[in-house]
């Protein structure tokens, strides 16, 4: 059975479960356009999930085969993952941020065993011990592992340029950080319950009400740039604070108001956690070493195995983010790389 919700002024939203997954489902945005309804995220591609998305098109009066376009947060599969499916249905175009759609382009031409290869090496190079790295070096042989092929996106996102809508104005925040395209979307129109605030934010996994969202690397072979994912994740949440928005509808989750305070919380949290990493680092400690002994929602020892890659992440764009601050420093020398706080 699709569950929707009307939020008022035309934006309608849908639970697209996400199979075996905590979160449970992603929020699908209908915005109806004077050319026919947008969906902001689509929900992962899957049989059950896109009979869901299609019944809950059918419970707002419309269909796949109805939307106009498809706007896209970020390219993380439980937001893009039936894109392709709907502009099959439809003809609907999809815009994406510019740096999200170039991982959609290397994700369709990288071969899984190269992917194998440079998790390899960087999880060596954050002092991961053999065993752990061991799986990876076995699966880098060329394998018939199915291609992942999420959908091309065909048109741009372009920050701070209202997207073209006809009869609605809703305009492109570029809030990298969680991923380096991902993009808020700031309807500029008053909120239907007149709500204090200017608009409505569709905040995708940048702002969420109760949980916070992923800051690892922007993991990409290609590209030895030394970025700072946990720096652009914490300008970008004061972006969207200053919009002062009357209502944030997120990716997951339930819809919240007072954005400032959220993003508040968010900050505190990193900061903390930031400050946390830095006691830790009163001896010299790997990437692997540093996450072992930082908290997480269970036990080092209990982590399976994709889940300490992303803590790995985690750390390591903990790490970059003290570097830049002047807080910690890498030590001369060391190999694997290990980081020391500096007093
Ligand atoms: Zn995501
Ligand atoms: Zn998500």
């Amino acid at each position: 059975m699709a569950q929707t919700y009307d939020h008022g002024g035309g934006v309608r939203s849908l639970r697209v479960p996400i199979p075996d997954n905590p979160l449970g489902h992603t929020l699908v945005y209908v915005v109806d356009t004077d050319r026919g309804p947008v969906l902001i995220d689509t929900g992962w591609d899957d049989p059950a999930s896109w009979d869901t998305l299609a019944e809950g098109l059918a419970a707002c009066g419309t269909g796949p085969a109805d939307i106009h376009g498809v706007v896209i947060t970020h390219h993380h599969p439980d937001h893009h993952g039936l894109s392709g499916k709907v502009r099959e249905a439809s003809g609907a175009w999809i815009a994406m941020h510019a740096a999200d759609a170039a991982i959609v382009r290397r994700t369709r031409t990288t071969r899984p065993e190269r992917w194998f290869s440079y998790m390899a090496a960087k999880l060596t190079a954050a002092g991961a011990p053999d065993a752990h790295v061991a799986p990876l070096r076995a699966a880098r042989r060329p394998s018939t592992l199915p291609g992942f092929s999420p959908a091309a996106p065909d048109r741009e996102i372009v920050p701070g340029e209202l997207l073209d809508l006809a009869g609605r104005r809703l305009r492109a925040i570029w809030t990298p950080g969680h991923t380096p395209g991902h993009v808020c979307l700031h309807l500029e129109e008053e909120h239907p319950a007149q709500l204090p605030g200017h608009g409505r934010l569709f905040s995708g996994d940048h702002l969420l009400p109760e949980i916070t969202p992923h800051i690892g690397l922007y993991e990409d072979p290609d590209d030895t740039t030394v970025t700072d994912p946990l720096g652009d994740y914490l300008a970008s949440l004061e972006r969207v604070a200053h919009l002062v928005p009357a209502e944030v509808l997120p990716a997951h989750q339930h819809t919240f108001t007072d954005a400032p305070a959220r993003v508040r919380e968010l900050l505190a949290h990193h900061e903390s956690r930031l400050t946390d990493l830095q006691v830790l680092l009163a001896e010299p400690l790997t990437p692997w070493q540093l996450a072992e002994r930082m908290e997480w929602n269970r036990p080092w020892d209990q982590i399976p195995y994709g889940s300490r890659n992303i803590a790995i992440a985690e750390a390591e764009a903990h790490l970059r983010r003290l570097v830049k601050l002047g807080r910690a420093e890498a030590v001369a020398g060391s190999e694997p790389v290990a980081y020391v706080a500096v007093q």
